[in-house]
């Protein structure tokens, strides 16, 4: 089974805004969105999996990173690690 490091609380999601370098804040699991932002889905995200959705689904988890300065939404793909039983 594999989990995402970051919904877990593993690992703190950080990254700066591309536009005023600020550190944007996790917004959690792109799932919680998913009507909202389903045109990211279809721009941004297949991209980078080579349009299969479902094995982002399986083995990616999405996160939607805010920047509070300049309202900018942006979406990180994170690869889930498997977690090691004992
Ligand atoms: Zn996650
Ligand atoms: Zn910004």
């Amino acid at each position: 089974m594999k989990v995402c490091s970051y919904c877990n609380g593993l690992k703190h999601l950080e990254q700066q805004c591309p536009a005023c370098k600020n550190l944007m804040d996790d917004q959690g699991k792109l799932v919680d969105y998913l009507d909202d932002y389903s045109p990211y889905l279809d721009v941004g995200i297949t991209k980078m999996v080579d349009g299969d959705r479902q094995s982002v689904k399986s083995d990616h988890c999405i996160h939607v990173l805010r920047c509070k300065s300049c309202d900018r939404d942006e979406v990180v793909v994170i690869e889930e690690e498997p977690i090691e039983k004992g």
